[in-house]
């Protein structure tokens, strides 16, 4: 299932993307006096209950010839993230992809243990969503397309083995990162959570759809020329590790959203760097998720 949160005609709501089609989920509930949950965050918290009510509710509209009543198509829509209201700051893995951790020093930056930072809730932006350039506070914004977690079950001294039952689905995020700052501050904190910094989306696609999450191409590419083209099987740390090593000491809950890393070839890592500009278009594709598309201000 591609479960995505959009507004229409002034109105939130969420749904099931199909083809060029979005099938409209919270007035479909209605119809049918459903009781979905009014937001994907805590339908996520309901895990399979959540799943298995939307397509009951589908196989409903379907047999009863409901469904395309309640069905948009894409260019009416505008993509919010795929759950707008994030709890808590999306949790980053740093200089996972070796040949990325070469291109930002040498490789004795590749790291010993995972490393983990995150960015701020204000970040959050959807698909199709304008970034600010910052460019009162930034010369060097720069971008990084990463394949990121969902969590769907909440958990504490997760083990590696177990790690896979508490994620709900996957999708695209866009850490831009304002290199300057990042540099300037010593923690990354205020390089990485700058307004709409963390695009997301299009849509969360739920983990029975993907059949290995470490073996998905990702392509990222400026203004259709390709900087970043790579596979998700070259993570040094692999998600069951970064699920256990993060929940040692600290609960995960739905909803929590961890970004595995971007590969090789960001702005930063040219001769010399390139950052982005005014206009330019950030296209982020990794197989199966869709393709994340942003432009800057
Ligand atoms: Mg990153």
């Amino acid at each position: 299932m591609k479960l995505c949160s959009f507004e229409v005609e002034g109105k939130e709501s969420y749904g099931i993307v199909d083809g060029d089609r979005v099938i409209d989920l919270l007035p479909l509930s209605s119809y049918y006096n459903a009781a979905l949950p009014l937001r994907v965050l805590d339908g996520i918290a309901k895990g399979e209950e959540f799943l298995q009510q939307i397509s009951s509710l589908l196989q409903r509209a379907k047999s009863e010839g409901e469904l395309s009543g309640h069905t948009l198509s894409i260019e009416e829509i505008n993509w919010l993230p795929p759950m707008p209201e994030v709890k808590r700051n999306i949790i980053c893995v740093g200089k996972n992809y070796r040949e990325h951790a070469i291109e930002m020093g040498s490789s004795d930056d590749i790291p010993e243990h995972i490393m983990i930072f995150t960015k701020a809730t204000n970040t959050v932006a959807g698909h199709g969503h304008t970034v600010p350039l910052h460019e009162d506070v930034t010369s060097q914004l720069d971008y990084e397309g990463e394949l990121a977690v969902v969590i769907g079950k909440r958990g504490i001294k997760i083990s590696p083995d177990d790690a896979m039952d508490h994620v709900f689905g996957y999708t695209i995020v866009n850490d831009i990162t304002a290199r300057d700052l990042q540099k300037k501050h010593g923690q990354f904190f205020i390089g990485k959570s700058l307004d709409f910094s963390c695009p997301i989306g299009p849509y969360i696609v739920t983990k029975s759809e993907v059949a290995d999450p470490h073996q998905l191409t990702i392509t990222t590419s400026v203004n259709g020329e390709v900087r970043q083209s790579s596979s998700t099987g070259l993570m040094i740390f692999r998600i069951p590790d970064i699920i256990s090593t993060l929940s040692q000491g600290m609960t995960l809950e739905p909803g929590d959203i961890i970004a595995t890393g971007t590969p090789a070839g960001v702005g930063k890592g040219f001769t010399p760097p390139r950052y982005l500009k005014a206009g330019d278009r950030i296209d982020i594709e990794v197989e199966g998720l869709g393709n994340l598309t942003n432009q800057l201000q």
